[in-house]
């Protein structure tokens, strides 16, 4: 049984987050000690699936510490098998009651793949395949728009949050549980602030 809702773990990283963007981080949880206290198990807070951009690291932008942040970082947040089995992993075995994908401004994957589309180029090498992960989120997001590289970012946030819930194990029965909740969120690199986009489930 999940020992905390999920409400209260979204509301401990909004708080983190205000800590980090007011400049006061607790740092908390990095003691020798803590880690030492850590070796035999793990029970993180929340999961995250977030850009493997070095400019947005869960850990530091929430003011989380060890063992309180189980993190999947891929380009672009896409969802492919892989990152699947780890969150299940976390969800299933871990029992942590939040998992969020975490996208954010100016997101270098999607607009390389924006770019890759409007040339006709299918990216080069393994890139390839990011590109084709990306590309629905970019046809869902109307990109004729002024804003498009923005829209198409949250949009990719939001497949990626659909994805997880449909073919994530138990996923969706658990969120109708009120024991999981999926949210997408969206990090601004200049404020360093979190938005959640919406609570999707
Ligand atoms: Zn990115």
């Amino acid at each position: 049984m999940r020992t905390r809702s999920p409400e209260i773990v979204l509301q401990e990283l909004i708080e983190g987050n205000q800590r980090y963007v007011a400049g006061q981080l607790l740092h908390p949880r990095q003691t020798p000690e803590y880690r030492r206290a850590l070796r035999d198990h793990q029970s993180p807070i929340a999961c995250v699936l977030g850009c493997a951009d070095s400019r947005v690291p869960p850990e530091i932008l929430f003011d989380q510490g060890l063992g309180d942040l189980f993190v999947v970082r891929v380009a672009g947040n896409v969802v492919d098998d892989v990152v699947i089995g780890s969150l299940e992993y976390a969800v299933l075995h871990l029992q942590t009651p939040l998992l969020m994908v975490l996208g954010h401004t100016g997101c270098g994957a999607v607009r390389a793949a924006m770019e890759a589309m409007a040339m006709g180029k299918e990216g080069e090498g393994h890139l390839k395949r990011i590109v084709e992960a990306i590309r629905p989120a970019i046809i869902e997001s109307q990109p004729e728009l002024n804003d498009r590289l923005e829209r198409a970012i949250h949009m990719n946030i939001r497949r990626s949050v659909r994805e997880l819930l449909s073919r994530g194990l138990a996923f969706s029965s658990l969120v109708q549980e009120g024991q999981l909740k999926i949210v997408g969120a969206w990090y601004d690199l200049e404020s360093g602030r979190v938005e959640v986009l919406e609570e999707i489930a």
